[in-house]
């Protein structure tokens, strides 16, 4: 059919008032054929891509101001003002207040930047897993990003999708859509093709429309693409629209606990500070100056960024390993997961199905064959020799049961570059390939008996229908899914071309035949059918699906993932428990359990039914037990997880359906699949698996933990010096010594000589054991498992060599030289024994327990790099004018500066000496 362009349509088009064959008249488009592509080129031109505009969230300035409400960065411009005051009044130039004063507009500026891009980067990685389109063009069926949808494409819609564009139905089969994103229904609706409406009919009911943004729940449909892009009832709702969530995580809430914390610290100790000093009758103006420096001295300014940088560097790191983080509390909590809940289909196994067994009443075969090429052979097992005649082309039940694969299908076999592929579930896809290695012609088939009703596969019910037209009047309805299910709708059996009604002994039979091959690991499909004389009238009901004839099994192999061993290994080195949840048989559930180690031999199942004889408290008791749940329904996994959390698990869950949806959102963790993944599901996740397998779990949750572990360790480098920083200063006075420091030293101890090896500790690799100790408790205080002692301890230590420095650098100016200039040299040294002693601690505290000779440099080049480069330029402002000047440092001498190092060098033997201290520490309570 030659399609031409449409005029425009005129908006607003009632669609819902169109008949089928109007609506694709005025759209120009084909239901069987859709458009062309050089029709689709056309189209984008007129009518732009499918794109919505982005929410007019916080504006960026917003975004900016909101940067200076952090309590910390308010203390700064506090201090910024004194100090401008003091130095006018002095008559002097205000540099501390200016310096100050641009760190915190810098510091907002940087803010401002980190904001804007991770809300870019989250939009992003959304956009990575934008969902894709599955259409008509050119005569065939084509899987296209939603963004590419044009007015007139013909869109083919299943359950779990999200519907990418506004559009008339064409057909549908049981379709319901949940449209609570328009109407704020939470009830899904069932929508009908036939119906013409009036023009006055609100969204909810224009039941033959579909609609952008809304969930297909249960079904399939044909839809005419009807408006795309900004044009859409969704995109007429500005606020809906792609909404980007900026959750702060769990470490960021408690930073900003932190900044309160370190904010009233210092206050009370500037408080004690002034009240001794005054009480000695110092001088208000050396105390108002050191109050000051205390209070630049306890800002860890520079952390926030390495925080956001390290979260950011864990996305990407986790990317590359087929992880792609949704929400970014996920980054760090992964690290927390005591048990990951996994589907087994496609996660823990292949997903790659291929038929090994058939079983009717009579006949066991067995089939041979690689991957989806539909070549191989049946094999009939205990053959007895008269039969010996036997082809699987003259066993009627056989023929019957090929007739039900091939008849009770929605994948396309396909060859692609000499491959066979198979488009849509790869179990129907195995089927066909069965099928095929049986001699059918499908299409031949599928032309001489059209399908005219039916029930999609779903996991609850566990089955699935389709009626056919007879060849000779009547029509036959074929029903394949769960043996056991399958079978108790059945009253009769094929036995040869005859039809009895089933016995008890058969009955048993057919369920022994399921067990062996289920306890074989295999998946196996029960097939059934029957005819219907007359074509229920609204498509097929549950009285259709009764009184079936039992034609046999079908046994498929799906073979486990090579790499999940090694990951259900490391996992429970790990101190993690991997769980299995699936809708298959239990025994081929347990089978492949045990082939991956996740069950033992021995070890409890529980199945759907038993699960809803329990009662909560029943399953909570057991749940810490029980490693394989079978022949489950989606909404048993929210009762799982739920147990699991009511124990104190952190949880992480698989799910792939659009009623695993709840699951995933009650779960800690949850976890959706990018390859077989509903968009529904994916909507509801935390973190999305590219390539939907557990041993991706396993990385991330590796990666989790090697992001925590390092912002614990830089948070403890830089609160470390910010202790050792503010005691010197307060001691000073003390002593009767004038502020060694101005803020602007601490400014760059602070952002630079802290900030740069900080950044540089951010991305330290995994330690050898990180994968080899228990998870971290997630509500764990931030100062847990000795980190608030360690940055006490690190901080009194740098105090007393910086102060011993201090008190030599004194003396020996004093007694030395000048006045004048003395106390602008023994200051330097102190300045410069702060900043080089931290060099050390960035060096040593790379490894709690491993001393830095046994640290192989090269696995984190960036903190040596980082050192040395802080070290040059801690040169740079001592020795280079114009910055020596500004920072008001003085010309030290290289013995001076040697002395400086040599005090410095202590922090890193102590440090080493401490590690030493805790192997023999551990040793002896091993010994
Ligand atoms: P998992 O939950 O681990 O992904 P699963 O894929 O086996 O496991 P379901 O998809 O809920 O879980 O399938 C449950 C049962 O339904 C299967 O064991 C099989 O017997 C049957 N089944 C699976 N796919 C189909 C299908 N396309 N048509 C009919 N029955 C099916």
């Amino acid at each position: 059919m030659a399609i031409e362009t449409p005029a425009p349509v005129a908006a607003p088009a009632y669609w819902h008032t169109l008949g089928v064959d109007e609506a694709l008249n005025k759209l120009q488009s084909d239901p069987e054929q859709g458009i062309t592509s050089k029709e689709v080129a056309v189209r984008i031109e007129r009518y732009g891509t499918n794109e919505l505009t982005e929410k007019a969230g916080r504006s960026p300035l917003q975004i900016f101001i909101d940067q200076f409400t952090n309590i910390m960065l308010l203390m700064l411009m506090a201090v910024a003002v004194v100090s401008a005051v003091l130095d006018i009044q002095a008559k002097e130039f205000p540099k501390d207040a200016v310096a100050i004063s641009s760190i915190v507009v810098l510091n907002g500026i940087l803010g401002y930047m980190q904001e804007m891009n991770a809300e870019k980067a989250l939009a992003a990685l959304k956009r990575l897993s934008s969902p894709k389109v599955r259409v008509i063009r050119n005569g065939e069926i084509l899987e296209i990003s939603g963004k590419e949808l044009v007015p007139g494409d013909i869109m083919l819609l299943e359950a779990g999708v999200q519907v990418a564009a506004d559009g008339r139905l064409l057909e549908e089969q049981n379709l319901q859509v949940r449209e609570s994103a328009l109407t704020g229904e939470a009830e899904a609706v069932n929508k009908e093709a036939h119906l013409i409406l009036e023009a006055d009919a609100s969204l909810g009911d224009r039941l033959n429309c579909v609609y952008q943004g809304t969930e297909v729940v249960q079904g399939r449909a044909k839809v005419l693409v009807t408006k795309t892009g900004m044009q859409t009832e969704l995109g007429k709702i500005a606020s809906l629209i792609q909404d980007v969530e900026t959750e702060d995580t769990p470490l960021q809430q408690r930073m900003s606990q932190l900044g309160n914390v370190l904010v009233t610290g210092s206050l009370i100790l500037v408080a004690i500070v002034v009240g001794i000093g005054l009480l000695n009758k110092g001088n208000f103006g050396d105390l108002l100056k050191t109050s000051l420096s205390m209070a630049v001295a306890v800002v860890p300014e520079g952390l926030p960024a390495v925080v956001t940088v390290t979260l950011a560097l864990g996305t990407q790191r986790m990317v590359r390993r087929n992880a792609l983080i949704r929400r970014l509390p996920a980054v760090e909590t992964l690290g927390s997961v005591t048990t990951i809940c996994s589907d087994k289909t496609g996660t823990l196994t292949q997903n790659k199905m291929v038929v090994q067994g058939i079983r009717t009443g009579q006949h066991s075969l067995q089939v041979s064959g690689d991957g989806y090429v539909p070549t191989g052979e049946f094999t009939i097992l205990g053959n007895p020799p008269e039969d010996s005649h036997l082809t699987v082309n003259n066993i009627p039940e056989v023929q019957q049961l090929l007739m039900a694969c091939v008849f009770c299908n929605d994948s396309i076999l396909q060859q692609k570059d000499g491959e066979w592929i198979i488009i849509g579930d790869p179990t129907e896809g195995a089927l066909l390939v069965l099928a095929s290695k049986g001699g059918c012609d499908f299409s031949e088939w599928q032309h001489r008996m059209p399908r005219v009703f039916e029930v999609p596969f779903s996991s609850e019910r566990k089955r699935m229908s389709v009626l056919v037209q007879g060849e000779h009047g009547g029509n036959v309805l074929f029903c394949k899914g769960s043996p056991e299910l399958t079978l108790e709708c059945c009253t009769h059996i094929q036995i040869g071309d005859q039809i009895h009604a089933i016995a008890d002994f058969q009955r048993q039979h057919v369920l022994a035949q399921n067990n062996e091959l289920a306890s074989r690991g295999l998946r196996v499909l029960g097939f059934a059918y029957r005819t219907l004389p007359e074509l229920p009238a609204g498509g097929i009901t549950e009285k259709d699906e009764s009184n079936l004839v039992w034609v046999g099994l079908v046994g498929m192999l799906d073979a486990p993932r090579p790499e999940v061993r090694e990951a259900v290994k490391r996992c429970r080195e790990a101190g993690i428990r991997p769980v299995m949840i699936t809708g298959d048989h239990q025994l081929t559930a347990k089978a492949i359990a045990e082939d991956l180690g996740i069950a033992f031999k021995g070890d409890q199942v529980i199945t759907g039914k038993e699960l809803e004889l329990m009662s909560q408290s029943e399953l909570e008791q057991q749940v810490n037990q029980v490693s394989v749940y079978a022949r489950v329904s989606p909404e048993h996994k929210l009762r799982i997880v739920q147990a699991l959390q009511k124990q104190h698990n952190f949880v992480a869950m698989t799910g792939d359906g659009v009623n695993d949806a709840p699951a995933l959102k009650q779960a800690d963790i949850g976890i959706a699949m990018g390859i077989t993944g509903t968009d529904v599901s994916k909507e509801a996740s935390d973190m999305i698996l590219l390539d939907d397998n557990f041993a991706t779990i396993v990385a991330a949750t590796e990666e989790g933990r090697v992001v925590y572990t390092n912002i614990r360790r830089f948070i403890k480098y830089i609160l470390g010096s910010n202790i050792g920083e503010v005691i010197t200063i307060a001691i000073a006075p003390i002593l009767n010594f004038s502020v060694p420091l101005i803020p602007l030293q601490i400014l760059w101890m602070n952002l630079v000589t802290d900030g740069l090896p900080a950044l540089a500790l951010a991305v330290e690799p995994a330690e050898p054991n990180v994968m080899k100790r228990p998870p971290v408790d997630p509500r764990e205080n931030i100062f847990a498992r000795g980190m608030g002692s360690y940055m006490v301890r690190i901080g009194i230590v740098l105090a007393i060599i910086t102060i011993s420095l201090m008190v030599w650098a004194h003396g020996y100016t004093t007694t030395h030289f000048d006045n004048v200039y003395s106390a602008n040299r023994w200051e330097t040294m102190v300045f410069t024994t702060l900043c080089i002693a931290q060099m050390g601690h960035a060096i040593a505290i790379r490894s709690n327990t491993q001393l830095t000779i046994e640290l192989n440099p090269m696995t984190n080049p960036y903190v040596w790099g980082s050192v040395i480069m802080t070290t040059v330029l801690q040169l740079v402002l001592i020795y280079v004018e114009p910055f020596r000047i500004f920072f008001g440092t003085y010309l030290i001498t290289s013995t001076e500066l040697a002395v400086c190092f040599g005090f410095s060098a202590l922090m890193f033997v102590w440090i080493e000496l401490e590690k030493l201290a805790i192997r023999w520490w551990l040793w002896q309570r091993q010994s």
